[in-house]
């Protein structure tokens, strides 16, 4: 019996020898700018928690609140009985929000793509998608059973050529991209690609993860950014990042959130949201509607942080975004960068092969509007510390 799953074993092993084991860290103290680490207090540089929202006490209200009103747990999927008046709010307010006719929510990010993109494409269709696209991308653009057609990253030119070539082909066709790319920190050319989706008659999809409640006047993400409200056909979202819950989302036009509505399989299939995390995210919404402050300390603690990486010497990369990779190379000195840091109280992962290219290994530094400036300090000098110590700088 045991025989079968002995492969199990083997493939195990076969990551460890590699280096390519996950070594999870197990966090036993709130979300926040410094976080208890396998015991050790450390100043946190690598969560996704923009704002600081994932332990706001506004948040953490609203989600008790909603608990004492509705209970917990939907017990359904959305067509059945799943669908309560706290989801019906959040879509309205994501949908003023993002200055969109309407939106949708989903339980996760990674849902929302998987719900959307076999929705709005299938067999005889065609994705062109970025050959950078996030994981959940890659999964919804596969359930469809469209054709695939990968462009080189952030290459416009070479998009167009590849829709010259392949457009033809298709009955309907489908233009994806990740808005934020979360390694480099770098932005979709969203302009160019709403000029090429109109030029070829293709259906334009972002997915603004890292963007929203980061990128455009106070947080409204890339479209918002580049000034083309009402120009990007579907903007995925998610609400587990910046806005410090967990769930996803799309905004768009009214006609497509009735068709996801119909035919979205994660939303047919797979139970609603549940009342604290959806009554949370309505509160990230609303504080994120009434002000942009804390999106403007984000900014500013952003440029803070890579004007004084940048003094001290460092390579960080070409990042237009809070998102600051460190830029080191080496996966061996990369990982030995990262394990000082955590001695000495910095929590920054090291990112290497397969997530990057070989030789283009880095640590990854996630500024948040969390951090104080004696905070920033405390990071830059263990960076400094560190970079000396292994001749980086
Ligand atoms: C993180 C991320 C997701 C997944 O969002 P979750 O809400 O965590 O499931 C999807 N797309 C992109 C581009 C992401 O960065």
């Amino acid at each position: 019996m045991a025989e079968t799953l002995n492969w199990i074993d083997e493939a195990l092993e076969d990551l460890h020898r590699r280096g390519l084991y996950i070594t999870i860290r197990t966090v036993a103290s709130p979300q926040g700018p410094w976080l208890v680490v396998d015991g050790k207090r450390v100043l946190n540089f690598c969560s996704n928690n923009y704002l600081g929202l994932a332990n706001d006490p506004r948040l953490v209200a609203a989600a008790k609140e909603a608990i004492d009103r509705y209970g917990i747990g939907p017990a359904a999927v959305r067509t059945i009985a799943g669908t309560m008046q706290l989801h019906v709010e959040l879509e309205e307010a994501l949908a003023a929000f993002k200055e969109t006719e309407a939106a949708l929510s989903f339980q996760s990010g990674f849902k929302a793509n998987l719900a959307t993109i076999p929705a709005l494409v299938g067999r005889g269709d065609g994705i062109f998608s970025d050959e950078l696209n996030h994981a959940s991308i890659i999964d919804g653009c596969r359930l469809s059973r469209a054709e695939i057609v990968r462009y080189p990253h952030n290459d416009v030119q070479a998009l167009r050529g590849l829709l010259e070539a392949h457009r033809d082909r298709f009955r309907r066709a489908l233009i994806v991209t990740d808005g934020v790319f979360s390694m480099d920190g770098d932005i979709a050319p969203l302009p160019e690609l709403v000029a090429l989706a109109r030029e070829f008659e293709c259906m334009l999809m972002v997915d603004d993860a890292h963007g929203e409640g980061v990128l455009g006047h106070g947080g409204r993400g890339i479209v918002h950014h580049f000034g083309l409200q009402g120009q990007v056909d579907i903007e995925v979202g998610t609400m587990s990042k910046a806005f410090g819950v967990v769930g996803g989302y799309v905004a768009g036009r009214e006609k497509i959130i009735a068709w996801l509505r119909q035919r979205a399989r994660p939303f047919l299939f797979s139970s609603a949201m549940t009342v604290p995390d959806t009554a949370a995210c309505l509160a990230a919404v609303r504080i994120l509607q009434e002000s942009t402050e804390l999106v403007d300390r984000l900014w500013e603690n952003t440029r803070y942080f890579k004007a004084q990486m940048t003094a001290l010497g460092f390579d960080i990369g070409q990042s237009v975004t809070p998102i600051t990779p460190v830029m080191l190379g080496d996966e061996q000195l990369t990982q030995e960068f990262s394990r000082r840091l955590f001695a000495e109280g910095v929590f920054a992962t090291a990112i290497a092969y397969p997530t990057v290219p070989l030789g283009k290994a880095r640590i990854r530094v996630m500024i948040s509007a969390s951090h104080s400036k004696a905070d920033l300090d405390f990071g830059l000098e263990a960076f400094a510390r560190v970079g000396r110590a292994l001749g980086v700088i």
